[in-house]
């Protein structure tokens, strides 16, 4: 079967791009989805994985809030000498006592995107706290993690998007590994189900949450939001950087390796993923549909709305987990303006280090020092291209 790709012209305003035909069965969409995974290996350097064991995390600094939910402090070596710093929100059991059965928890990661300043805690953003709380209300076991040069993972600067091309940064792969890692701490929690497992995140959140569902066979379910688009794949080598050349226009072939897998794209008007209702929506539902899949694939467009995480966003979220994931029903919509009346997050609480939990000293500092140590633990050479 030729797997060729048909040039189409998008009508709408002046982008061109090359738009691949919808599969003809099966057989040639798993070829194709084969072969774009194998070149995403490659390009993050992901050829011959080492052995590897559950992180070893420090969870520390728990704090509980009254609607049914604690947030601890989480650090963890995702390769030797390198750090995955983040949250992880817990439902509150109805017995505390009891504590969760195994295994009885659904597990979401959670990305944050470059929803401000590089290097500031995006994670402690409102909007940020608002759905990973949200998703703990409803029983998930939920963790999110620095972008690396954010927050408390200050090892490497994020790349800069003006000036350095994907291929000349160790971002992509970095942060693709510390996702890796990240499922690995998720599924080491005593309580998480391997069975109900999600990621989601807006934009460059987004991009992550795509790289990871189309690696990770133990993702269950994905919603990448604001972020889906045959016109883009990003902005910033964090996310460019795993993207296939021929399809460096695009992401929309990436999201269709997470079929059949349950999967929500929100997308809206004011952005890269405004022609998601009659482009890669009805894209993903022909791929879908070869697995007789065709309502696990869901979109939310919200027209009015430009590129951002506001409650439109996250609350399209919430019911598509909650039935991918079997979560409990959602509490009442979270309120525009979180932290809800009970809670007022003083700047430093959800740092994953400070004085007392300081970064351990074999950390690798500087670039140079993480893409050599990246390097010898990969086993090949980074700078792919
Ligand atoms: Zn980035």
């Amino acid at each position: 079967v030729a797997l060729g790709l048909a040039s189409t012209v998008i009508a709408a305003g002046a982008c061109k791009s090359s738009l691949p035909e919808p599969p003809a069965n099966r057989a040639a969409w798993e070829a194709r989805s084969e072969e774009l995974r194998e070149e995403i290996k490659e390009r993050l350097g992901f050829t011959h994985l080492p052995e590897r064991s559950p992180p070893e995390a420090v969870i520390w600094g728990r704090l509980e809030y009254s609607r049914g939910y604690t947030i601890e402090n989480v650090y963890f070596e995702s390769f030797p000498g390198f750090f995955v710093t983040g949250n992880l929100y817990r439902p509150v059991p109805a017995d505390r006592e009891a504590g969760d059965p195994p295994r009885s928890r659904a597990g979401i990661l959670h990305t944050h995107g470059h929803f401000g300043a590089i290097g500031t805690l995006v994670r402690s953003r409102t909007s940020m706290i608002a759905a990973c709380a949200t998703l703990a209300r409803m029983g998930a076991v939920v963790f999110t993690y620095d972008m690396v040069g954010f927050g408390d993972s200050q090892q490497m600067k994020h790349p800069d998007w003006d000036h350095d091309p994907p291929e000349k940064s160790i971002a992509a792969t970095v942060q693709t590994w510390d996702s890796i890692r990240a499922l690995d701490f998720l599924l080491s929690l005593p309580e998480v189900d391997p069975a109900r497992v999600g990621i989601t995140g807006p934009s460059g959140g987004g991009s992550q949450a795509m790289a990871l569902t189309a690696l990770d066979p133990r993702i269950t379910a994905s919603a990448p939001v604001v972020m889906v688009s045959h016109i883009k794949s990003g902005g910033c080598p964090c996310e460019m950087g795993y993207v296939p050349r021929e399809l460096s226009d695009g992401t929309m072939e990436i999201a269709a390796m997470a079929a059949p897998r349950p999967q929500l794209v929100v997308s809206d008007g004011g952005d890269w993923t405004h022609d998601v209702p009659h482009v890669e929506f009805p894209f993903l539902r022909e791929v879908y549909a070869l697995y007789g899949a065709a309502g696990r694939v869901s979109n939310v467009h919200l027209l009015s709305e430009d590129h951002d995480y506001g409650p439109d966003k996250r609350a399209a979220v919430y019911p598509f987990f909650q039935q991918a994931l079997d979560l409990d029903e959602q509490p009442p919509p979270d309120p525009h303006h979180f932290p809800p009346e009970d809670v007022t997050l003083p700047g430093d609480t959800l740092h994953a280090f400070d004085d007392d939990h300081p970064r351990p000293p074999h950390a690798l500092m500087g670039a140079d020092a993480v893409k050599a140590g990246l390097e010898a633990y990969l086993g090949v050479p980074l700078h792919l291209n």
